[in-house]
């Protein structure tokens, strides 16, 4: 068994908390130590039964309740040797494990690979993590689909996937120039239909769940996030389930 819960989930903070019921792991910290505290106590878990915690990037909705966090406990820290420097700085008595696309490792009984993914941040990630044969990936903050990324995620049972903005949002939000062609760049984020097209390349009947995730506040909703994501489910005609992972609350337990 392999779960997933979401504690915050938006350009305004993300963190997750995967789970195979004996190893424990969490995906970034951007949200206030002392919501990740609360949301983990929501999990029936604690800070100190986290055996890692894996980074996608160093941008603050993803990094920043790690000093807090990290003043009271010995934090295990998973990232790309890059992004260390800057941990090392936030949170001096963190273990560090640097960590390569491609190169899959273990913690505790959950194996996960890290996967390039494309973002304007030094080596960003996303990740596959399996356990006792169920596949659960995770991609956050990529302006586009990689090669690499349907290489690794082939197979998945549960995808958590980036669903950030719709393109008419998007270009009505009153955003400057700059910051528009930013997000919708191949280092920015992907859109609603983007989305849809990288599950319809993966589709296959084994996935279960999709759980939208970093829906904008301003350049989306997240019934349009969850639309047309239902679109792209009922035209493979799939029996997947879609959830959208809240910006600011918790996202129940999902087992993959
Ligand atoms: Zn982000
Ligand atoms: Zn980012």
């Amino acid at each position: 068994m392999l779960r997933i819960s979401t504690l915050a989930s938006s350009s305004k903070g993300n963190t997750s908390v995967i789970s195979s019921g004996k190893t424990h792991l969490m995906v970034d910290t951007g949200i206030s130590a002392m919501r990740i505290r609360k949301g983990l106590e929501e999990c029936e878990l604690s800070i100190q039964q986290v055996e890692g915690i894996f980074y996608t990037h160093e941008h603050s909705d993803h990094l920043c309740g790690l000093g807090v966090l990290a003043k009271k406990n010995v934090l295990n820290l998973y990232c790309s040797r890059y992004l260390a420097r800057d941990l090392r700085a936030i949170a001096p008595g963190a273990k560090m494990t640097y960590i390569e696309p491609g190169s899959m490792l273990q913690v505790g009984d959950i194996n996960i690979t890290p996967i390039e993914v494309s973002h304007d941040a030094a080596d960003p990630m996303g990740y596959l993590f399996e356990h006792d044969g169920c596949k659960l990936g995770y991609i956050t903050d990529t302006g586009r689909i990689t090669k690499s990324m349907r290489n690794i995620l082939s197979g998945v049972h549960a995808l958590y996937l980036e669903s950030n903005y719709d393109p008419d949002m998007l270009h009505n939000s009153g955003r400057p120039y700059d910051i528009i062609e930013r997000i919708q760049g191949d280092w920015g984020h992907l859109s609603n239909a983007q989305a849809g097209e990288f599950v319809t390349s993966l589709a296959h009947p084994e996935l279960r769940h999709i759980i939208l995730g970093h829906i904008s506040p301003e350049c989306n909703t997240p019934e349009c996030a969850l639309a047309s994501m239902q679109r792209t489910i009922q035209q493979l005609g799939l029996p997947t389930q879609i959830h959208v992972a809240p910006q600011a609350c918790r996202l129940a337990w999902i087992e993959v």
